[in-house]
């Protein structure tokens, strides 16, 4: 197990393209990491870095307090499981499985015994004479992560590896990695683009975009203390719903309501915020229907039902909000008429305000 530190890492490709910008990270020994964000937002180049493949412009990388940063990839003690699995598809699992101790001189007895040993954790033992090939796309995605687990290394780095599989395997096989990496317990950075990978994989979450660490955080702090507009609507599915206005006497108008911004932070930030524009948000599934009857230290609203989709455990409700658009996510059997003119309420804990300008989140 290792222990990594980036500091103040970045990345300028050769055609002076910018893409890593002052990435800065402690991982501690055994933590699973998850960088996740928009396709082009640097995550990639960045575990990249780490692997060795790609140069660092400027800033360290140390593995277990040592520099590394002109160290090759196989000098590093990492292994990587890339999203095109990279077997090789004349070799059977078993050798596939075998290859990378092979080539590092070990037994043939002890070979067989940890080849044996990964199939097992990874159920692969009754394909271990097939060739990729007759795999599916689940099965061949075990042998490249057994291809990494199998060697003893520190560091186990993946991305995007569940992406070529269809949505049943995904769920599946993100708790067997979760599973393995309980198992042997290697220092891991998992890439990918899918918030619920990030959120249900994680120790800890770095949420990049454009070359840029939002937040570094646990699923819980992510969810319930995103720092901006960008992190608080990339965690959470459906996103969370933001509704822009400018302060006016200490309140933001939204349809029939006046929403009195004291309710979400001190009157000292209402007041300093005064004639600007800010973002009210709140989460869908943090929405009450009131049916009437407004609750106590809550935020209501009045808005029109445009659209239900039922899911099963809850329905998904889009409203019309006086020409701004929301979603509710509500108790499958509250399900309202399309039309309907519905009441609904934000207990004042879980609204959040960000300044219209910066879009950080105001917190005092
Ligand atoms: P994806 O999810 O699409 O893989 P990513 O977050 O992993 O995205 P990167 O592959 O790290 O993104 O790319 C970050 C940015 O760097 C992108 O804008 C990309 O176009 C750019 N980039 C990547 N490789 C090069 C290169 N060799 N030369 C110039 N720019 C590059």
């Amino acid at each position: 197990m290792a222990y990594l530190t980036f500091k103040d890492i970045n990345k300028i490709y050769p055609n002076g393209f910018h893409a890593v910008h002052n990435f800065n990270l402690e991982v501690e020994k055994g933590e699973f990491i998850v960088f996740v964000g928009p396709s082009g937002c640097g995550k990639s180049t960045t575990l990249r870095m780490v692997a060795g493949l790609e140069n660092i412009s400027s800033g360290e990388f140390l593995i277990n307090g040592q520099r590394v940063n002109e160290k090759g990839p196989r000098e590093r003690e990492i292994a990587m499981v890339f999203q095109s699995y990279a077997l090789y598809p004349h070799m059977s699992v078993y050798d596939n499985l075998a290859f990378g101790r092979t080539l590092q001189g070990v037994d043939e007895d002890v070979i067989e015994q940890k080849v044996m040993k990964t199939a097992k954790i990874l159920g692969l033992t009754e394909y271990l004479d097939r060739k990729p090939r007759a795999l599916s796309g689940g099965q061949r995605q075990r042998v490249a992560v057994g291809r990494a687990i199998i060697r003893k290394v520190g560091v186990f780095l993946m991305d995007e590896p569940l992406s070529n599989l269809d949505a049943k395997q995904r769920v599946t096989m993100r708790s067997e990695i979760t599973q393995i990496h309980r198992q042997t317990g290697a220092t891991t950075i998992y890439v990918t683009h899918d918030q619920t990978e990030a959120m249900t994989m994680a120790d800890r979450i770095v949420v990049m975009k454009e070359g840029y660490v939002q937040q570094v955080g646990t699923p819980y702090d992510l969810y319930f203390n995103p720092v901006n507009v960008f992190v608080a609507g990339f965690i959470g599915e459906p996103p969370m719903n933001f509704i822009k206005g400018t302060v006016n006497n200490g309140c933001l108008k939204v349809g029939k309501s006046d929403v009195k911004l004291s309710m979400i932070v001190s009157e000292k930030t209402v007041a300093e915020h005064e004639g600007k524009e800010v973002f009210l948000g709140f989460r869908p599934e943090h929405a009450i229907l009131t049916k009437g009857s407004a609750p106590a230290d809550s935020i209501c609203f009045t808005g029109t039902v445009e659209l239900t989709e039922l899911l099963g455990d809850n329905t998904n409700v889009y409203i019309d909000i006086d020409g701004i658009n929301a979603i509710l996510k509500i108790d499958p059997h509250d399900t309202p008429s399309l039309d309907e003119e519905i009441g609904f309420a934000i207990p004042k804990g879980s609204a959040y305000l960000f300044d219209g300008e910066t879009e950080d989140r105001l917190t005092v």
